[in-house]
């Protein structure tokens, strides 16, 4: 009868429960013991600009693990942000950073490089001291780096928000909005925060060249930026035809599978100082 399944459906319910809870907690041992033990990376994604120019790169976070493999950061970035490992995880990417900029600085070849900053981070009450302190010991120029932020995170405690993102953008840190437009929020913060660019989610750009809807986001996108004197950055750009699409429009910075995939810091480095680029 109804009621037995509905047993059944609560046991079957309950497994699952606990295989979740149970995996999430051991993929949280193992992140911990995978920072412990170097097992996480920084890979590098060119930035370009319309004609094709490398301008910046950025920073994403990659875990080899012993025997899952090379694990997503889309598996592992939710549970480190709620286990709270996402801090020291956090400031371990930034410090990688900050060492690669601080090289090719040193080399006369300096790039803007962009990182990936997590709500629970940046709500934490030391962040902007953790950033400086980060900026000091790698002797790396802060007009050099550009943080990437969330909508969400945007939008809770305006007023906290604002002052760290003030403190660090005097120093010359530029902040990024990542995924711009996925978000629910009001857009009221985008001249309340000391912003300089936007960054069209790889959603939007991916079919805008075929869907009006999205051809009318990324227009939209690019409109609210040229009047908030914001510049605009598109992510997931894997074809000629979506880059087309965005040069026409005046999107002139890109990332994407089109212009090069994510690539481990340390080649990236050697590619970027042999190159005939600036
Ligand atoms: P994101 O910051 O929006 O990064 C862009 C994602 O799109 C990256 O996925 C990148 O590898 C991927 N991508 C780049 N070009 C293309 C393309 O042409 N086509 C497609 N389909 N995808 C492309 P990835 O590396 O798997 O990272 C996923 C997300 O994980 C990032 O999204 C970011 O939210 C988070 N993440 C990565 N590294 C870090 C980190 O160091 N700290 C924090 N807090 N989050 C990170
Ligand atoms: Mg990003
Ligand atoms: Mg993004
Ligand atoms: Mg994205």
């Amino acid at each position: 009868g109804a009621k037995e399944k509905g047993r059944d459906t609560i046991v079957v319910f309950e497994r699952e429960m606990h295989t979740r809870v149970s995996e999430r907690f051991e993929l949280e041992q193992d992140l911990r013991y995978g920072l412990e033990q170097q097992q996480f990376q920084v890979y590098l994604q060119p930035q370009v600009d319309h004609q094709g120019t490398i301008r910046g790169a950025e920073a994403l976070l990659r875990w080899q693990h012993p025997q899952r493999g090379l694990v997503s950061p889309i598996q592992f970035i939710p549970v480190a942000e709620q286990s709270g490992l996402i801090v020291p995880i956090g400031e371990w990417v930034l410090q990688q950073t900050l060492s690669v900029m601080r090289q090719c600085e040193a080399a006369g070849k300096p790039l803007r490089f962009a990182v990936n900053v997590s709500p629970r981070q940046f709500r934490q009450a030391d962040f902007v001291d953790s950033v400086k302190r980060a900026l000091q010991d790698s002797a790396a120029d802060a007009l050099h780096l550009t943080l990437e932020l969330t909508e969400g995170l945007l939008i809770d405690d305006p007023q906290s928000t604002r002052e760290k993102m003030a403190e660090l953008a005097d120093l010359g840190v530029h902040f990024s909005i990542d995924d711009f437009g996925t978000g629910y929020s009001s857009l009221s913060y985008l001249k309340r925060l000391p912003l300089r660019e936007l960054k069209i989610d790889k959603s939007f750009v991916q079919d805008a060249p075929n869907d009006p809807s999205d051809a009318a986001i990324v227009e939209t996108i690019l409109a609210i930026a040229q009047h908030l004197h914001l510049t605009v950055i598109a992510e997931g750009v894997e074809n000629d035809e979506q880059a087309d699409f965005l040069r026409q429009r005046h999107c002139f910075l890109m990332q994407g599978y089109r212009f090069g995939r994510p690539i481990p810091a340390a080649d990236f480095v050697e590619q970027w100082l042999a190159s005939a680029n600036p």
